[in-house]
């Protein structure tokens, strides 16, 4: 372990009880506040834990004793407009984002190299641990053999990029892996990697002993916020941020409002702990709470367990602050234990809370808040969300109505604009082909090609979309026990895909024995799904299996066709998997509105599935009821979920769980030792990880045949002088966007569609459309992401109106009049031989949903200079300063329609210096194609001093780089 360099700048060093016998020292927050630096004791306990970090890491340089005071004395009706260098004790990724990451890494090492100094200065100076949960998609379902199956995909379509990360593994010494098929990481961080509290080895008067300090991270992945359930603060940061976390660098924040939630009451019988966050979204998103911490406190908070606490802090990104934070007290060291960690830990824990002052749930008026509100948790009802975006709660009953009504809506109101819409009216689906025949008649060749993954619940046929032929061998042998024959009726509002899914809810054993406990009484009864409904399940560990297992009710489940597909993301990132090929053929036909219901958090549109249009987030349960309704033009309170094998009408009433029933199905099978067992020596577990071979030494040896991997352009012609802020001239403009455009639509995670540049790259790569994989799992090749950056299929460029897709008007560099239409990166491309930069134009909250790099990173590399927008969500606009790119805000009233811009212009922005300060107005100069001229004021969005070294540097790796090499 590394060895804590000990700094004791305001003399607080403490020594304290730690437990079973041992001694160590903390940094007192209590001392800090006797010497008069501030009224520690009232502020939110957040504010406390990155506090202490400040004041353990305060140093003189990094961390300095103004940012100690400033901090101690954090206002909270009017916190400091002052940015905060927060050192986190350890990191986590997943590997979508980490990939990209650890590709980062090992060039900056090539780059060190070949500038002739060490490599080995290029290493993760805090704990990194990088969890394989987002490469597995559900291809195969309702069948036992559907995780097998997965499996062995997702390790054949992701070979290269486990072999690197295996390369990694051995090359830098503080980075951990979790290997494919353990879980999800904010699951898998909840139950295993989060110890509460830290300690390193330090020496104090020249005496060895113990430092403890709160466990804290960040996260490349928005969600991260789940740990805040257990008292641990910690939140998502784009990837840049997070490397330059591993890198020793502060993660830098501006002082937060904090929003103090304070929660009485009881949940009723019958209400979820999804149905509580799905009222908190909403609750908090009408308060705006974007860029805040939320803090949670009161008798509710206290009684509800740490699984509800973390599922409510899960969902930070979807109500927009920063954290949903839950304070330490009994429960959160009640869940450690429950999880299996040491006496010596949860001791540990729990004495440093209360050494700090900072143990207990806190009540009302005893801390001071920024902004009040309060929760009557009586008052949370049964609920899902959508179809569109997570904080459009619709109470259960009202579900059907809402659905109808919104199918009518115009477009431009967020419905789907359907004209005298019959529900009743249903198309008939074959889901075995032309003609209905036995398993047994599907050729060989069928098989290889990856035709009938199976399903022996409800007979229906589907295609593996990337199949090879040793796939091919493990279909045949799973085929014996599958069958082909069936149909159904679909139409609007048809159930096509539900998914227990997310680590949101899977992390939460309350609400997934509930899931099951209904599947029982369904099953017992004889109730069905209707063969169209894409039925799965994926928790985030295998825990999850174990109790299902112990508790005999995986088989009421399996009965239904939730048989497990895999521990991982799946239908939460948008790895449902391909429909039956007549099923889409039948949506697109009739332009149907067909409806996923799922356990996760997010929705928006061509999130989960391409084809699918509206999307609902609920509680397992509630999943596994809208799977057997098979619609959700319904209302379950008033309406059977379906017939009973007596054909007698089912309602939710006579399905739905007791509280007592859940809690006594819980006592009985959650145990520690499972706990123990399962995250004990989980590399050995896993065969096929450990077959992969992988390459070993300090430098990676790029592989040029490589389509995952490949080293990027980063740091080419990279020398120790960082450039000056110059004025942009003579710019056009590469996309013109409206609101809400998030970073999936920036840089898609999904599918690569094959006529798209990165489609024709590979194949121009000799890759058949089969392997193409998706763009998550390419991230370690900028080659592909350049060329995915804009190209998600439901993107709208205003420059090409009625279009959608990544198209843009190239404009020859002022020659055109009309503009040619094109790529955007066909055009990106052919602006860069003239030189000429770019601008990307966008409504409000440019960038929101998930954190991701390369949404940055591609813009770059297109050649955007800068991005002009209404407004920006938090962790994309801070990643494009991270890549050199200028964020730059319209002031009020201003907008791309207030101006008239509709991308044929010819674009300058000025006022720009190496003197800029964070807030600095510079001028967007605007010629349009008549040849007028005006200019508008716009307000640089680098709103901290360290961004503008980033800006000045060309972006934040080549800022670390630098000081690393002069050093
Ligand atoms: S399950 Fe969903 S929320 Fe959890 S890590 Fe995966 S994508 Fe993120």
């Amino acid at each position: 372990m590394t060895k804590l360099k000990m700094t004791n700048e305001f003399k607080t060093l403490k020594k304290f009880d730690a437990g079973n016998g041992r001694e160590g020292y903390l940094h007192s927050l209590p001392a800090l506040e006797e010497q008069g630096v501030g009224k520690i004791s009232r502020l939110p306990v957040s504010i406390r834990i990155v506090l202490e970090s400040v004041l353990r890491n305060c140093d003189g340089k990094k961390v300095r004793r103004k940012d100690v005071e400033t901090l101690a004395n954090w206002n909270a009706k009017a916190p400091a407009n002052d940015e905060i260098p927060f050192v986190v004790a350890r990191i986590v990724l997943q590997d979508f984002t980490g990939v990209p990451l650890v590709v980062d890494l090992a060039a900056m090492r090539s780059a060190v190299k070949r500038l002739g100094g060490d490599p080995k200065i290029i290493e993760p100076l805090v704990p990194v641990d990088l969890v394989v949960d987002h490469s597995v998609q559900v291809d195969f379902f309702g069948s036992a053999k559907a995780l097998q199956l997965n499996l062995e995909l997702e390790f054949k379509r992701n070979r290269e990029r486990y072999q690197f990360l295996k390369w990694g593994q051995q090359a830098f010494k503080t980075f951990q892996l979790v290997p494919p098929g353990i879980g999800i990481v904010h699951q898998v961080n909840l139950e295993y990697l989060a110890k509460g509290v830290l300690s390193a080895p330090s020496t104090i008067n020249h005496q060895p002993t113990t430092i403890f300090y709160p466990d804290t991270l960040v996260g490349t992945d928005s969600h991260t916020t789940m740990i805040n359930g257990l008292g641990v603060v910690g939140w998502g940061v784009g990837g840049i941020e997070a490397e330059a976390g591993m890198l020793g660098q502060p993660v830098y924040f501006l002082t937060p409002e904090v929003v103090g939630l304070h929660m009485k009451g009881q949940l009723h019988e019958g209400v979820t702990a999804t149905d509580l966050v799905l009222h908190i979204t909403q609750l908090l998103r009408a308060q705006k709470v974007v860029g805040k911490f939320v803090e949670f406190y009161g008798e509710g908070a206290a009684s509800l367990p740490v699984p509800d606490r973390a599922t409510i802090g899960n969902m930070s990104p979807e109500y927009g602050a920063t954290m949903g934070y839950f304070p330490v007290d009994q429960e959160s060291i009640n869940y450690l234990r429950a999880t299996g960690r040491s006496d010596e830990q949860c001791r540990a824990f729990e004495n440093y809370f209360r050494a700090q002052n900072m143990f207990g749930m806190p009540g009302k008026g005893e801390i001071d808040y920024s902004v009040d509100v309060d929760l009557d948790l009586a008052d949370v009802e049964p609920s899902v969300a959508g179809p569109k975006r997570p904080q459009d709660r619709i109470n259960l009953p009202e579900l059907g109505k809402t659905f109808r009504a919104l199918l009518e809506k115009p477009v431009q109101d967020g419905g789907y604009g359907k004209k005298n819409v019959d529900l009743g009216e249903k198309h008939l689906v074959q889901l075995n082909g032309s003609a209905p025949r036995d398993r047994a008649m599907a050729s060989t060749d069928e098989i290889d090609q990856g035709i009938n993954p199976g399903d022996e619940r409800n007979k229906i046929e589907m295609v593996a979309n990337r199949p090879t032929p040793d796939t091919g061998k493990e279909i045949r042998a799973a085929s014996s026990e599958m069958f082909t024959r069936g149909q159904s009726h679909i139409g609007h509002g048809s159930v096509l895909i539900a998914a227990i899914t997310s680590c949101t809810n899977t992390s939460n054993p309350s609400v997934m024995i509930a899931a099951a406990l209904l599947a029982k009484k369904a099953a017992e009864r004889g109730l069905r799904v209707d063969p169209a409904v894409k039925t799965s399940l994926a928790p985030g560990s295998r825990v999850v299996s174990d109790y299902l297992d112990q508790t005999g009710l995986q088989k009421y489940l399996d009965q239904l066709g939730f048989n497990l597909v895999g521990y991982g993301c799946t239908t939460c990132i948008g790895n449902s998997g391909p429909l039956h090929p007549n099923i889409e053929k039948a949506i697109h036909e009739f332009d149907l509105v067909a409806a996923s219901v799922l356990s996760g958090n997010r929705n928006f549109e061509a999130r989960v599935h391409q084809h699918i249009k509206a999307n609902f987030l609920m509680s397992p349960p509630l999943v596994v009821a809208f799977a057997l309704a098979g619609r959700v033009d319904i209302d379950l309170s008033r309406e059977p979920v379906g017939k009973d094998k007596h054909g007698k009408e089912t309602f939710l009433r006579d399905l739905w769980p007791s509280l007592r029933e859940i809690r006594d199905t819980m006592q009985s099978a959650l145990k520690p030792e499972t706990f123990r067992k399962l995250y004990r020596d989980f590399a050995d577990q896993n065969p096929k990880w450990n077959e992969i071979p992988s390459s070993t030494g300090d430098i990676y040896r790029w592989d040029e045949t490589s389509d995952y991997i490949h080293e990027p352009p980063f740091f080419k012609n990279f020398s120790m002088e960082p450039g000056h802020v110059e004025e942009i001239r003579g710019a056009r403009a590469l996309g013109v966007f409206g609101d809400s455009v998030t970073t999936d639509h920036i840089s898609p995670a999904g599918a690569i569609k094959a006529t798209s540049p990165a489609g024709q790259y590979l194949v121009s790569r000799g890759i058949e459309h089969t392997d193409f994989n998706s763009y998550g799992s390419r991230r370690g090749n900028d080659l592909v992401m350049t060329r995915g950056t804009f190209a998600n299929v439901r993107i709208k460029n205003l420059m090409v109106p009625g279009t959608e897709g990544g198209v843009t008007k190239y404009f020859g560099n002022g020659k055109s009049e009309t503009g040619e239409q094109m790529s955007i990166f066909d055009a990106a491309m052919k602006y860069a031989e003239t030189k000429t930069p770019l601008i990307i134009f966008a409504g409000h909250e440019y960038g929101a949903g998930s954190s991701r790099d390369w949404a940055a990173k591609g813009t770059r590399l297109l050649g955007v200079k800068a991005v002009v927008a209404t407004s920006f969500e938090r962790i994309h606009r801070s990643n494009l300063v991270g890549m050199g790119v200028l964020p730059l805000q319209f002031l009020e009233g201003a907008s791309v329609q207030s101006l008239g811009l509709d991308g044929s212009e010819i674009f300058s922005i000025t006022s720009l210096s190496d003197e800029i300060r964070p807030g600095h107005h510079a001028t967007l100069e605007i010629k349009s194609k008549d040849r007028k001229s005006h200019s508008v004021p716009v307000k640089l969005r680098i709103d901290t001093p360290i961004e503008i070294d980033y800006y000045r540097h060309g972006g934040i790796l080549p800022f670390v780089l630098r000081q690393l090499l002069a050093n």
